[in-house]
């Protein structure tokens, strides 16, 4: 039998906190918890969590300096839980370093789905191949090459890069100022007019009805998400 992961939250409220915890237990994880930055990290780096959960406003500091901390020393998967209005501080846990978010109040089903998925993206970087899939679309690093509904699919450089993107990062919040410093560079990473442009372009080369896409969905006022069901897990 698989060992069970161990997830660390990190949350002040404690009603908050002990929901987590509890479905934590419920569904099959380990966990470790804390209430603010400075324990998180001294937790963190004596148990080498699977995945982290962090709030932002704690009481000694922001969960956004937590989340800069593990980013220097490990790619462990971080969702942040983050009260409703603030898409700012969203915005810029992401281009901290965290992976995905999830809005206050939230259910136990969305938060267990994004965990799930983030768990898995991580142990698909360890066995890392030269080719890479997602439903229909396969790409190859080697030949470049994209193998779409078995057929080649022909995109520009461009499309490319940011397919690639997309696929390496898989079911990740991808910030507009992420996407575009790692597609284009460092200085177009406020050209939304660029990425909305071709976000336009790659769906309606890759989605049944690019204006209700499955793969490249929007995640409004943040980015977008390159949404892929593993089927691999089968
Ligand atoms: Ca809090």
């Amino acid at each position: 039998m698989k060992e069970k992961e161990l997830i660390q939250i990190v949350e002040d409220d404690i009603s908050v906190k002990k929901l987590l915890e509890i479905t934590c237990k419920e569904y099959g994880f380990k966990h470790i918890s804390c209430e603010n930055n400075s324990q998180a990290l001294k937790l963190f780096l004596t148990n080498n969590p699977d995945l982290i959960l962090v709030d932002l406003g704690l009481p000694d500091g922001d969960g956004k300096e937590f989340i800069a901390q593990v980013r220097e020393i490990s790619q462990t998967p971080i969702i942040v839980i983050s009260a409703r209005h603030d898409e700012k501080e969203i915005i810029d846990s992401l281009d901290a370093g965290a992976d995905d978010y999830i809005k206050k109040p939230f259910s136990v089903n969305e938060l267990l789905a994004r965990v799930r998925v983030n768990l898995r993206r991580n142990n698909h970087k360890e066995t890392m191949s030269n080719k890479i899939s997602c439903g229909e679309i396969e790409l190859d690093f080697e030949s470049r090459d994209i193998i779409f509904k078995n057929e080649l699919l022909k995109l520009t450089p461009i499309e490319y890069e940011l397919l690639k993107y997309f696929l390496l990062n898989a079911n990740k919040t991808l910030t507009h100022k992420q996407i575009l410093k790692e597609v284009w560079g460092v200085a177009y990473q406020n050209e939304m007019q660029y990425l909305r442009t071709y976000i336009n372009t790659l769906r309606k080369k890759i989605e049944k009805n690019s204006t209700r896409p499955t793969y490249i969905k929007t995640e409004s006022c943040i980015g977008y998400r390159f949404c892929c069901s593993s089927k691999e897990e089968e």
